[in-house]
Parts: C-alpha cells; sequence; structure tokens
C-alpha cells in the first residue's frame, strides 16, 4: 500500500507505540510531492494539524517532516524526521530491513596476537577470549568499515539511532571476568581500569572516535566483574552514567535448558534483584542465554516462559530480550525472521576470514547484507522490492515506513 492516499496520518498523524504492528502506512518516497501537497491542503481543513513545510517541490527535499497526533491518546508524542530524495536513499544504500552485527565477547587479555599460539587473535582454541590487540583492532575497523554503535537495550526496543548512511553495531561481553579489571581509584571518585581489559580499551576508544558512540551491554553473573563487591558495585554505578549498560547472565552461569521451572525464576530472578538492588532501574532487562541455551527448546516451551517473567524472593521481574551465542549477524527488528527470544550474535573470533569469524561476517555484511541508516531513528526506509513478498517487514513499533524505487 503507498502512503498518499489522501490521509493527513500519513504525514502528521504518526503514533508512538512501542507495540505497533505492521499494518502502518507505507510512504513511498516518489509520491512525496504529493503527499506533500495533499497534506498541507488537508492541514488547512483540519484544526488539529500541524504543517511544517510550504514546499510542494520535490526538489527541495531533504526537508524535515514535523508529525503532531490528531488523537487525544495519552501515548501520542511529536515527532519530527528528514526526507531524503529516492536518489539520495540509493546512492547511500539505506536499508533498514538489512541485518545488523551484536558482537559476542568473552574476556580480553593483555596481550599481542604474538603471544598466543592460536590464529589471529584468539586466546584459546575456540576463540571465546581475546588479545587486546585485535580487539582494539576490531573497533578501529568496524569505525572505518563505517559502522557505530549503539545499544543493544534500543535495538530490541525498535530504536535505532545512527547517523545517515552509517550502519548499526552493538558490543556485549558475557561473564564479566577480564571485561573490568580496577587498578585503583582516582582521587576524584573516578575508576581507574587495566588499559587492556574490555572497558579500558573501550574508554580509550572513546577519547579517539567522539562519533563512534561508544557503548556496550555487559552480562554478569552473581561474581560480578570479580574485582571485589564493594568495588564492583561502584564500578557499575560508574558503568551506568557513563553510557555502558549491565544484564543478566544468570546468578551461576546456569545451563537454562537443563534447568525446571522453579530453578530458573531462582537464576534469573537472584541477578536482576541483585542488579536492582546495585543499579535500581538503571540495569537492561535482557538475558545473555549461558551456552546460548535453550537454543533447542524453542520459545513455545513453557519452562522457557520463566525466563521472561517470574518471581524470586519476592521480587517480581520481566525480561524483554534473550540472546543466543549463534554465529552471524541478527536481523534487523523490523522483519519477520527476528525473534527477540533468540537474537543471535557473531562470536568474536579469528578464523582465517572462513566459518562465520569476525572477518567472514563483515564480509557478508558490506556483500549487501548490511543495515544502512537513513539516520532517522522515528523512520523506517528500504528499496520497495526488498518487501515485495509483502510479509517481510512485521514489526514497525510504530514508526513512519518510507520506501523507494
Ligand atoms: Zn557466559
Amino acid at each position: 500500500m503507498t502512503a498518499c492516499s489522501q490521509d493527513s496520518g500519513i504525514i502528521f498523524g504518526q503514533r508512538k507505540d512501542k507495540n505497533g504492528k505492521t499494518g502502518s502506512k507505507i510512504m513511498n518516497i516518489r509520491k512525496l510531492t504529493a503527499c506533500v501537497l495533499i497534506a498541507s491542503m488537508v492541514s488547512l481543513i483540519l484544526p488539529g494539524c500541524k504543517k511544517d513545510t510550504e514546499s510542494t517541490d520535490a526538489s527541495l527535499v531533504p526537508t524535515t517532516v514535523e508529525t503532531t497526533p490528531t488523537t487525544t491518546e495519552t501515548t501520542a508524542e511529536t515527532t519530527s524526521y528528514k526526507l531524503y530524495t529516492a536518489e539520495e536513499y540509493r546512492n547511500a544504500g539505506v536499508n533498514e530491513l538489512n541485518s545488523v552485527p551484536i558482537l559476542m565477547y568473552h574476556r580480553i587479555y593483555g596481550m599481542k596476537n604474538s603471544e598466543t599460539s592460536y590464529t589471529g587473535g584468539n586466546v584459546d582454541k575456540d576463540g571465546y577470549n581475546r588479545t587486546s590487540e585485535a580487539f582494539e583492532a576490531d573497533l578501529r575497523s568496524f569505525y572505518e568499515q563505517g559502522y557505530r554503535m549503539m545499544r543493544l537495550t534500543d535495538f530490541v526496543d525498535g530504536y535505532i539511532d545512527v547517523p545517515f548512511g552509517y550502519s548499526p553495531l552493538i558490543l556485549t561481553f558475557d561473564d564479566g571476568i577480564r571485561d573490568v579489571v580496577l587498578e585503583g581509584w582516582n582521587d576524584d571518585g573516578t575508576p581507574k581500569f587495566d588499559p587492556t581489559c574490555a572497558i579500558g580499551i573501550l574508554e580509550k576508544i572513546k577519547t579517539e572516535y567522539p562519533d563512534y558512540n561508544v557503548t556496550a551491554t555487559f552480562f554478569v553473573n552473581d561474581t560480578l566483574f570479580e574485582n571485589g563487591e564493594e568495588n564492583d558495585k561502584k564500578v557499575m554505578k560508574w558503568m551506568v552514567d557513563n553510557g555502558y549498560d549491565i544484564g543478566n547472565h544468570t546468578r551461576d552461569h546456569a545451563k537454562l535448558g537443563d534447568c525446571n521451572a522453579e530453578e530458573i525464576e531462582k537464576q534469573v530472578g537472584y541477578m536482576y534483584k541483585k542488579l536492582d538492588s546495585i543499579i535500581p532501574g538503571q540495569y537492561v532487562n535482557i538475558v545473555a542465554l549461558p551456552y546460548g541455551s535453550p537454543e533447542s527448546m524453542g520459545p513455545e516451551h513453557p519452562e522457557y516462559e520463566k525466563i521472561f517473567a517470574g518471581t524470586y524472593d519476592g521480587f517480581e521481574y520481566t525480561t524483554k530480550a534473550s540472546l543466543l551465542c549463534a554465529w552471524t549477524r541478527s536481523y534487523s527488528p523490523f522483519v519477520r525472521d527476528y525473534e527477540y527470544r533468540r537474537i543471535r550474535r557473531i562470536r568474536g573470533y579469528d578464523n582465517g576470514g572462513e566459518y562465520w569469524d569476525i572477518e567472514d561476517n563483515f564480509k557478508q555484511l558490506n556483500n549487501g547484507k548490511r543495515y544502512i541508516s537513513d539516520g532517522e531513528p522515528d523512520t523506517i526506509v528500504f528499496p520497495s522490492s526488498d518487501n515485495s513478498s509483502g510479509d517481510w517487514l512485521k514489526n514497525t513499533f510504530g514508526h513512519q515506513v518510507i520506501t523507494y524505487d
């Protein structure tokens, strides 16, 4: 369906509804001239509408379109977004139905690649742990390839805020060990990190690349970062105040696929309760499944539900997404095959550019598979041919959908 069906809601009536499903109107950019014209005329008639542009000339796009809801629903808010021409979208390769790399790292060791006996920057046979040299090189390489970081929690909410023409990149760390290694405290009360641990390197990169939007989500167990509980509590407060997120990796790093419902509540609920006592309301309600389990059980399993809602020791919790270990890029949160309970991640390891290592994954992403942003988190833009089946776009999160040919 095209957008321009004489409905002022297309441009002026967008409602912000995070649970918005498809059915939302789709605007094809070739019809923009007529859209603006019709909407302008309608706005003269409807006092609830607000218009921001006098233009009916497509040559003047990009333009900023401001949307003001026409209903009195309390969820409504005003949003605005910028439109580009089809040619500009095409030249930049904008496609927000394509895939997003969510990197899964574990421990970062202060080592050169030449100091390990494994491939590339792998510290162990399977490449779960990485040298600091390789990790730093990864970050520089992703930046050079046009990726910019964003928060995992925003991705789960369908809110992808990356500049026009750039691609989102999400970093995750499991287990806590060697992710944050505390050397002490500065006089001003800020933590002093080992410069070769994960956060030491992230802080260095943050200074060097102010437009990289450095951020990451750390999934911890009961032992937190193993710097001593009191130190870790202070560090975690600093982390959430400085652009990092903390999520749930279960109390004991349990294989949830082997647990009964009560054990799952204990593993997941205990950890949420602990996080809530340290950083109330500032942790993310996301579980990185230890060992990726229960990958095979499937979300329809009744005990799987306990990962998503339960009570432990009087503490009620909900989980809005869970992460697999996986091997490859994640689907865009807007498409049919994306499953918020089974979000896929790329293992941060080297294997000579083969078998889903970092190089292999980014080669595939850069070969027409990567999500490229239109710079506006409130819109979903893609070539109309990418949804020719009509059911590939599944969840719009209430965003305006814009297609181009
Ligand atoms: Zn783990």
